[in-house]
């Protein structure tokens, strides 16, 4: 068993782009066990600053789902589309101490001239020597330093990464106005301290660049910890994008047992009859960090037994 962290507080931080499928229940699996393991706290936080990607009705069919997987949250859903004067504060305290500065290019301008990634572009810090003023709109970027980043992962071992070379100076505020991802996370997670962030390694350059904001910011750093993601047969993540099949709600169970197979626990030999609370009082005490397999990602078709 692992020990009591009373301090503990995770959360499962979904954007509403579609319903639950089953590599997002990887994650909200994950995040949720280590938490309960260690008699900690689980929040939920709704990332629906994005309307542009939204989907309509999906966060409540998100939530629902977490219900009836049996996975209760502590507290009140944070909605991240309430919390835009927090995103603005931290953006300002930002721009006073001189970390950011405004960026006009394009997409395909910046694709004209830059390295492309797994994770995108990596900014050649065009705008660093001034913005086209003849443009209207402007994002805001973040100058990266020269220093590696670090961090412990509890699952993939220790990361020292160079944001400069992996990923450039990143947007903190798009041109539409809006904050970005990664800005809203790194404040939310402060004012909810959060202690340990359980997510996908789809995430991975999210952590270096939220790990870094926070050192800006003078914030704390949680613990990290990076899953296995689930891929399909093109080794592309799950998503709504690439046509994840939605959860069978009649057979929540099941589900359950797939993803906690898919994590490298122990599988049970009989769950037929057994409920979804059933479930969670067995698998919380049987729960292994130590059994989640050390792999970006997993094919969905090679796991045993589903
Ligand atoms: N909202 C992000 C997503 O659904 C996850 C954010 C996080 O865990 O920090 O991919």
């Amino acid at each position: 068993m692992m020990e009591s962290t009373p301090q503990y507080r995770g959360r499962f931080a979904p954007s509403p782009t579609g319903p639950l499928h089953f590599g997002s229940l990887v994650a909200a699996m994950g995040s949720y066990l280590e938490a309960r393991s260690r008699e900690g706290q689980w929040l939920v936080r709704m990332e629906d600053i994005d309307p542009p990607r939204e989907v309509a009705g999906s966060a409540d069919s998100i939530l629902h789902s977490l219900e009836h997987l049996g996975m209760h949250w502590d507290g009140a859903v944070l909605y991240q589309s309430r919390r835009y004067d927090a995103y603005d504060q931290a953006l300002a305290e930002l721009e006073r101490a001189g970390h950011t500065y405004p960026c006009s290019c394009s997409r395909t301008e910046i694709l004209k001239h830059a390295v492309v990634t797994g994770d995108g572009p990596i900014y050649p810090g065009t705008c660093r020597l001034g913005v086209n003023k003849q443009r209207l709109s402007y994002a805001l970027r973040v100058r990266v330093s020269d220093g590696p980043v670090e961090f412990k992962d509890h699952i993939q071992g220790r990361i020292r990464r160079h944001l400069k070379q992996d990923v450039g100076d990143f947007v903190l505020r798009r041109a539409d106005g809006l904050p970005a991802y990664q800005l809203a996370v790194v404040v939310d997670d402060a004012m909810q301290g959060i202690s340990h962030v359980v997510r996908g390694c789809d995430l991975f350059s999210a952590s270096l660049r939220q790990i870094y904001l926070q050192s800006l910011l003078g914030l704390a750093h949680p613990h990290y910890f990076h899953l296995p993601i689930v891929v399909n047969d093109k080794g592309e993540k799950l998503s709504k994008q690439t046509f994840a099949a939605p959860l069978d709600e009649n057979r929540p169970v099941l589900e359950l047992v797939r993803a906690w197979g898919f994590l490298g626990q122990d599988l049970p030999v009989l769950f037929e009859a057994a409920s979804v609370s059933e479930f969670w009082a067995w698998a919380v005490p049987r729960w292994q960090l130590s059994g989640v397999p050390r792999q970006r990602q997993i094919p969905l078709s090679g796991l045993a037994g589903c």
